[in-house]
């Protein structure tokens, strides 16, 4: 009977040791959740309208029970908003914590649940600012979590698959949506409500991820994290860059007020090859003189804004945004005139990243 007991006592504690060790063989990876459709809910499900950000990181967790089998999840609430009020400070906030949480040697990775609508400027901005190679994969939805066919749940899947992929590492911050992996750099919303919003328009997609099968395609084609020279550390404001948004008939008001008001940086997203009417020119070239950095970007998209084409940005000292979206080229106009107000030197930081 003494012997009986003694093998059963053995044999629980050798299925708590192997559930022990499995738990730990298990990838860790902590969620940070800032709100967004993935974690909206509807008013009725027969209602297009919702409210972003309603429900909280462990909701969004626990409406997906397989992924405890990919990796071990900690949540975390940065903030809960609809990524329409991202802004600077919530970016220096949770680009501190991402840093932070990556340091542990108990994290493998991070997962960043985000509404769409911002999702590219914040997923450039971490590529810039982040300190590690381990993965950090940004997700979001199309359709609120109440929705028929609510796409969160299995693009969270498919981002905590990437997110303990090991080629997932190293290639700066990724975006996971609609089963496409795609380069913080790259990524643009191109569509207000399908599925396939996203889009990578100059360089393609980063790879593909299906029920959590993993498969990349590309490099980055830019340095980022730890090649960036760009960090947070100690920052807690980022200088002022406004986007004047060009069109047929526009005047110099705006560039102008916006000059008066302070700003320090100013990104035109310009018609075409990053252009604009004459007066707009002539008061960026005025902003130019008053120490005013100027990027000419384009509204079109896609494609280059090189310089000297149309625009003689020699003479106007003004710098082109490459391969940069206005939206883009504002992030990296604030960080790079964390360095330097020079246009030379900021064009240069333009071309490298
Ligand atoms: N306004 C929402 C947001 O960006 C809608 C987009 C989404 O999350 O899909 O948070």
């Amino acid at each position: 009977m003494k012997g009986q007991m003694v093998l059963v006592l053995a044999a629980i504690a050798a299925v708590i040791l192997a559930l022990a060790s499995d738990a730990s063989a298990r990838p860790k990876i902590v969620v940070l959740a800032t709100g967004g459709t993935i974690a909206g809910a509807q008013t009725s499900t027969k209602e297009v309208g919702y409210k972003s950000g309603t429900f909280k990181v462990e909701d969004l967790i626990k409406a997906v029970p397989q992924i405890t089998e990919l990796a071990d999840l900690t949540g975390e609430q940065i903030v809960n908003i609809g990524s329409q009020n991202m802004n600077n400070e919530v970016w220096l906030k949770l680009a501190k914590r991402v840093n932070a949480t990556l340091k542990r040697d108990d994290v493998d990775g991070v997962v960043i649940t985000h509404g769409t609508d911002t999702m590219e400027e914040t997923a450039y901005f971490l590529n810039l600012v982040v300190k590690s190679d381990k993965p950090v994969v940004m997700v979001g939805s199309m359709r609120p979590a109440t929705a028929t066919s609510a796409d969160g749940p299995a693009n969270l899947y498919n981002a905590v698959a990437v997110a303990i992929h090991p080629e997932a590492r190293g290639r700066g911050v990724l975006v996971v949506l609609n089963d496409e992996i795609h380069f913080a750099r790259e990524i643009e919303k191109q569509n207000t409500t399908q599925l396939d919003t996203f889009k990578s328009p100059n360089r393609g997609r980063a790879g593909v991820a299906n029920t959590g099968a993993v498969h990349f395609f590309n490099k980055p084609a830019a340095l980022h994290t730890t090649a960036s020279e760009f960090s947070v550390e100690g920052v807690d404001v980022l200088p002022r860059v406004e986007i004047i948004y060009s069109y047929a008939n526009l005047g110099r008001d705006f560039i102008d007020c916006a000059v008066e008001k302070g700003t320090k940086g100013l990104v035109l997203a310009g018609v075409g090859d990053g252009n604009s009417t004459d007066p707009a020119l002539a008061a960026l070239g005025d902003a130019v003189k008053k120490g005013v950095v100027v990027v000419r970007s384009s509204r079109t998209g896609s494609g280059l804004v090189v310089r000297n084409v149309e625009i003689d940005d020699d003479k106007m000292d003004t710098v082109a945004a490459m391969e940069l979206n206005p939206q883009k080229a504002r992030v990296l106009l604030m960080l790079a005139l964390m360095k330097t107000s020079s246009p030379k030197e900021i064009q240069d930081k333009f071309s490298k990243y």
